[in-house]
């Protein structure tokens, strides 16, 4: 595979996710607010959005989309140009100049390394706050922004100074197997990671409370749901995230690991939905909770993190000896070889996008079944308040509502809000007489 044809590659499925999200565009539009068959007799909800708010959604559909392909092949060209001008032959003399410790020379090229990959990007990530602002979506000042950005920095360059640091010390000791071994050694790391994420990463970035401090009423009832899922979620592993200071957008999530993990509600949900759609939101992030899906979907990841190493290191193996000389590499164990390892990578990790998409949309469904299932009997009208909880999730975030299907199975990570709110008010166990997968014990 030649590098320009490598870039051809990238080019064409750009223009062809576009093309094909074209069509989907217009033909939606005319798709008819039928009900599909379910055993529900009413008029179903359908996500839909006023002509003003479905104009700028179906903008910011195709700009999300374009974005999301510039800049990933923008980050390969610059990889790619780093090759060809030798760049990491040069990160690796200048290291060993200033340090003959390992450690520190790992350090020094991958700070360089990172920095100049997150500088490159810069241009982007700028606008793509700017669109933000502009459509209303982000209400985050660019001194805040700048100031994450920065901590992100950070913390990259951290991660990444430590994950080199063990991949030279791999690839030097065994030649063969180190795609194994490295992997091997990321497996802690990144649990670790998702351990202490909750109390030392996401607090770097917003302010985090008890639940209980502003919403006891909410508690309340929220301890009915967990008592209805048969479950002990205590009332310290429940927070509410101040996301209001940066975003119009609503969300919750689950997060941690073992005894970091808790339940995160922004407090923009709670601002903009009714206790029962916020239950349904709640019941969802339990679910996750409930049904283990963290450990789950990292474990999924992790084994697909061992095949693109494997098959990483087959192609870098046979990069080097093709086009070592040519790109000033000695070996794959020379640090010159950095940009080859990560351009690899990221093209393969690239590729593995809709297999991650994929898995995640299942666990999502899942949620809200569950959601669904816990807060049945709970609410006066469950159905009714997670289809209108999807809907101001929607509007809110402008979601575009006739997502194309190719758009979906490559980039969506969860199932689209028009579907997911179908399905919370056609899935019916109770009415069709039949037990709940999950939350048997209902009234
Ligand atoms: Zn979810």
């Amino acid at each position: 595979m030649k590098p320009a044809w490598r870039g051809a590659f990238l080019v064409y499925v750009l223009v062809a996710a576009l093309a094909a999200i074209a069509p989907t565009v217009i033909s939606g539009r005319q798709v008819p607010a039928n009900a599909p068959t379910s055993a529900s007799s009413r008029r179903l909800l359908q996500y839909a959005l006023p002509p003003d708010k479905l104009q700028k959604s179906y903008a910011l559909y195709r700009l999300d989309f374009t974005l999301y392909f510039a800049t990933t092949l923008w980050s390969l060209v610059v990889l790619l140009l780093m090759l060809r001008s030798r760049f990491g032959g040069r990160l690796r003399d200048w290291a060993e100049r200033v340090s003959r410790y390992r450690i520190l020379q790992a350090v020094i090229v991958m700070s360089l390394f990172v920095l100049i990959l997150e500088l490159t990007q810069l241009p982007f990530a700028a606008y793509a706050h700017s669109v933000g602002l502009q459509y209303g979506l982000s209400v985050q000042t660019w001194v805040s922004w700048f100031g994450d950005w920065g901590k992100g920095l950070l913390l990259e360059v951290l991660f990444a100074s430590i994950a080199g640091w063990i991949l030279y010390a791999v690839l030097r000791r065994s030649p063969q197997r180190w795609w194994f071994y490295f992997w091997l050694a990321m497996v802690p790391i990144l649990v670790l990671v998702m351990f202490i994420a909750p109390i030392w990463i996401e607090p770097l970035f917003n302010r985090f409370e008890p639940l209980t401090g502003h919403h006891a009423d909410l508690v309340a009832q929220i301890e009915r749901v967990v008592h209805r899922g048969g479950m002990n979620i205590p009332e310290q592993r429940m927070f509410e995230m101040k996301a209001s200071e940066k975003t119009n957008e609503l969300n919750a999530y689950v997060t941690g690991f073992g005894r970091t993990k808790r339940v995160v509600v922004w407090d923009t949900t709670m601002e903009h939905m009714t206790i029962p759609q916020t239950l349904f939101v709640f019941g969802h992030e339990m679910g996750h909770y409930v049904l283990g899906h963290i450990p789950k979907e990292l474990t999924l990841i992790l084994i697909q993190l061992l095949v693109l190493m494997y098959v990483g290191c087959r192609l870098a193996n046979w990069a080097v000896t093709r086009y070592g000389s040519r790109w000033g590499i000695r070996s794959l164990s020379d640090r010159a070889s950095l940009p080859l390892l990560v351009l690899i990578l990221s093209v393969l990790a690239f590729l593995d996008t809709p297999i991650v998409n994929g898995i995640s949309r299942h666990y999502e469904h899942q949620a809200d079944q569950y959601g669904l299932e816990v807060i049945h009997g709970l609410v006066p009208d469950a159905h009714l308040a997670a289809a209108q909880a999807f809907q101001i999730l929607g509007e809110r975030s402008l979601d575009y509502p006739y997502v194309g299907k190719l758009a979906e199975f490559w980039s969506w990570s969860h199932p689209t809000i028009r579907d997911r709110m179908i399905f919370v008010q056609s899935y019916d166990p109770w009415g069709e007489g039949w037990q709940p997968e999950f939350v048997k014990n209902a009234p």
